[in-house]
C-alpha cells in the first residue's frame, strides 16, 4: 500500500539516528516528518538514538577514568549538559517543561560522573558498567526529543527500553528474548498508541531479567527499531538516517553513486558486511523473518523514496541487466595472511589449526581463499592484527615449519577487499570475466578472489592504492547498464 493512501490501524515504527537528533534544526526536521507521517500512519512508534558523538563521548570519558583522568570526568559532565541545554533551549518553549527535562538529564549526567569516578578509582570498568555508561545516551535523548515533540503539539511520552527489550546478560552484545520482549512491549506500547500518543523508545538498550540495563552492540538503535517493529507488530520499519537509502557505492568515494530503489536482504546482508554502513546488519532478521516491509530513508531529504528492502524472491521475475551488478564497496585497511607448504597436502586440519589460532587472537576473519592444490591457504585479517595473527600462526605451526610441511607463513602489503554484490549474478553467465576484464584494462591486480556459495557477492582484494580505481572502475559497469 503507498504510504498516502490512510491506513487508520496500521502501525509504523521509525527510527532516527545520532545525526537527524543531533541539533536544533535535525530536531525540528525529524519532528516535521513525523507529524506529516501521522496523518497516514496515526499508530507511530519512533526509536531514536543519543545525540551525534554522545555516546562516544561516554565511553571515552569511561575509558580515560580507567586511567586515572578524574579532571577529564568533570569535562564532560559539563560537555553533556551544555550539548543537550543548548538544544533543549531550542525546541522546548514551555520553561517549565525545559526545567524538568534539564532536571532529569542533569541526573543522568551525575550517573555517568559517579559511575566513571567509581571506575576511576577501580583502575578498571566492567562490561557491565560500560553498558550502564552506554545506556545514557539514549536516555536524555529520548527525554528531550519527547518534550520537543509535545512543544511542537503532538501528544507524546518517552519510554526506556529496559521496559520492553528483555535481554540475555550478555554486556555490550546483548541478545533479546523474543517471547518476553512481545509481551512487555505489548503492554506497555499498546496502551500509548491507543491513546493517540507518539511513543519516543530509546534505540540501543534493553534489560536483563534482574533489570540491570544492556546494549545491543554499538550502532544497535536500528536493531531496536526492527525488534520492536517485529514485536508489535509493526506493518513497517523505517529506518531514518543521513544518506539517501543504499547506494550503489560509498559516495565520498565514487561522487556519482546512486540510490538503490531496492535491493534484496541478502544483498544488503553483503553490503552491511562489508561496511556499507548504512544499516546494523542485525536490523535484518527480525523484519525479514515477521514479513514486515523495511524501508531507509534520509531526514534531510525526506521526498526521496530512498530504498525498500525486498525478499530475495523478487516476485519472481527474473532480474534484468541493470539488476545484475547493484553495489561495489570496499573494507579497507587488511592484509592478507598466507600459509603455504608442500607438506599441507591432503594433511587434515591445518585449516582448523589455522584458524583456531587466529581466532585466539580475537580476530575475525572477512574473506577465506584456498586453491585446490591445497598447498596454501589465504585470509584477510586487519592491518592492525596482521603482526599478532603472524606470531600465534608461528607458534601453533612451529613444529610443520621445522621440518619444513610448511614453508612460509607471511602477510601481503596493506590491501583492500573489493566487493561487488548483485543476486542476478547467480543467474548471468559472464558477470565475473566483465569484472575481471574492466580490473585489468585499468591496470589492477587481483591478488585474491571468493565468491560467496550464495553468489549474491564477489570479492576481490587488491593492493591499497588500487582501492578507489578498482571502485571507480567497476561503478562504471552499474551505471552502464542503467543507461
Ligand atoms: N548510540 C549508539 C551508538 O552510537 C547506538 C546507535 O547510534 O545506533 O552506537
Ligand atoms: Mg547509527
Amino acid at each position: 500500500m503507498p504510504e498516502t493512501q490512510k491506513s487508520s490501524n496500521r502501525t509504523l515504527t521509525m527510527k532516527f539516528g545520532g545525526t537527524s537528533v543531533g541539533s536544533p534544526e535535525a530536531i525540528t526536521n525529524a519532528i516535521k516528518i513525523i507529524q506529516d507521517t501521522l496523518t497516514d500512519w496515526p499508530r507511530l512508534a519512533v526509536v531514536i538514538s543519543a545525540m551525534s558523538g554522545v555516546t562516544n563521548l561516554l565511553l571515552d570519558g569511561a575509558n580515560r577514568a580507567t586511567q586515572g583522568e578524574q579532571e577529564h570526568i568533570s569535562e564532560t559532565e559539563e560537555t553533556l549538559l551544555e550539548k543537550h541545554g543548548s538544544i533543549a533551549e531550542t525546541v522546548i518553549s514551555n520553561k517549565t517543561k525545559r526545567q524538568q527535562i534539564m532536571g532529569e538529564i542533569s541526573d543522568l549526567v551525575d550517573v555517568f560522573g559517579s559511575t566513571c569516578r567509581a571506575i576511576a578509582v577501580l583502575g578498571e570498568a566492567t562490561p557491565r558498567a560500560m553498558d550502564t555508561i552506554a545506556s545514557l545516551g539514549e536516555r536524555m535523548s529520548v527525554r528531550l526529543f519527547s518534550a520537543a515533540l509535545e512543544s511542537a503539539g503532538t501528544p507524546s511520552c518517552f519510554v526506556e527500553a529496559t521496559k520492553l527489550i528483555e535481554t540475555d546478560h550478555q554486556y555490550q552484545a546483548a541478545h533479546p528474548d523474543f517471547e518476553s520482549t512481545t509481551k512487555k512491549t505489548r503492554a506497555v506500547l499498546h496502551p500509548i498508541l491507543a491513546q493517540g500518543q507518539v511513543p519516543i523508545v530509546t534505540g540501543f538498550i534493553g534489560a536483563a531479567p534482574d533489570g540491570v540495563i544492556t546494549t545491543l552492540g554499538r550502532g544497535g538503535s536500528d536493531y531496536s527499531a526492527a525488534i520492536i517493529g517485529a514485536v508489535l507488530p509493526a506493518d513497517e520499519v523505517w529506518i531514518w538516517t543521513d544518506v539517501n537509502g543504499v547506494m550503489t557505492a560509498d559516495p565520498r568515494t565514487v561522487p556519482e553513486a546512486q540510490t538503490l530503489p531496492q535491493i534484496t536482504y541478502r544483498e544488503v546482508a553483503e553490503l552491511a558486511y562489508y561496511g556499507a554502513k548504512v544499516l546494523h546488519p542485525k536490523t535484518i532478521r527480525p523484519v525479514v523473518e515477521s514479513g514486515i516491509g523495511l524501508r531507509i530513508c534520509n531526514t534531510f531529504e525526506p521526498k526521496h523514496p530512498g530504498t525498500r528492502l525486498v525478499n530475495d524472491s523478487n516476485n519472481g521475475k527474473k532480474p534484468n541487466g541493470d539488476e545484475v551488478i547493484k553495489a561495489v564497496t570496499a573494507i579497507r585497511a587488511q592484509k592478507l595472511v598466507t600459509i603455504e607448504g608442500r607438506g599441507m597436502l591432503g594433511v587434515p586440519g591445518v585449516a582448523a589449526r589455522a584458524f583456531g589460532a587466529v581466532a585466539s587472537t580475537g580476530t575475525s576473519v572477512p574473506l577465506i581463499t584456498q586453491a585446490s592444490s591445497e598447498q596454501s591457504i589465504c585470509f584477510a585479517v586487519p592491518v592492525e592484527v596482521a603482526e599478532k595473527v603472524l606470531s600465534a600462526l608461528k607458534k601453533t605451526f612451529e613444529e610443520e615449519i621445522a621440518i619444513r610441511d610448511i614453508d612460509r607463513v607471511w602477510t601481503t602489503e596493506e590491501v583492500s577487499i573489493i566487493t561487488v554484490v548483485g543476486k542476478g549474478m547467480k543467474d548471468t553467465p559472464g558477470v565475473a570475466g566483465r569484472i575481471f576484464s574492466t580490473l585489468g584494462n585499468e591496470g589492477v591486480n587481483v591478488l585474491a578472489i571468493a565468491q560467496g556459495s550464495s553468489e549474491v557477492s564477489i570479492s576481490l582484494v587488491v593492493i591499497a592504492e588500487d582501492t578507489e580505481n578498482a571502485i571507480k572502475s567497476l561503478h562504471k559497469i552499474i551505471l552502464a547498464n542503467k543507461k
